[in-house]
């Protein structure tokens, strides 16, 4: 779908998700539990991701289509970047 300036409605500034929202969604429940990494590693995760051509609009992983700072949260993510993945599970 394409929004009134032909851009992906997605992409469009309306639906741009700002970093207030990403904050609300990570300070739910489970982002303390098991199911996360320390925050040594997500740091680390999210400076692969800053340096990453496919990181859009500050947020969003190109390949998946996830917000980075919440993909990056989970234990058994690993980044999807073909055949150069820049981060892994963690054990
Ligand atoms: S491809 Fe990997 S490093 Fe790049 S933005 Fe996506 S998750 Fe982050």
């Amino acid at each position: 779908m394409h929004g009134k300036n032909g851009s992906c409605k997605g992409c469009s500034d309306e639906y741009r998700v700002t970093e207030e929202q990403i904050d609300r969604i990570l300070a739910i429940e489970m982002f303390r539990t098991g199911t996360s990494v320390p925050d040594d590693v997500y740091e680390q995760r999210l400076e692969h991701c800053r340096a990453c051509p496919k990181l859009q609009q500050g947020t969003t992983c190109a390949v998946c289509g996830c917000f980075v700072r919440i993909a990056a949260k989970f234990k058994d993510r690993v980044c999807p970047l073909p055949g150069d993945s820049r981060w892994g599970k963690y054990a």
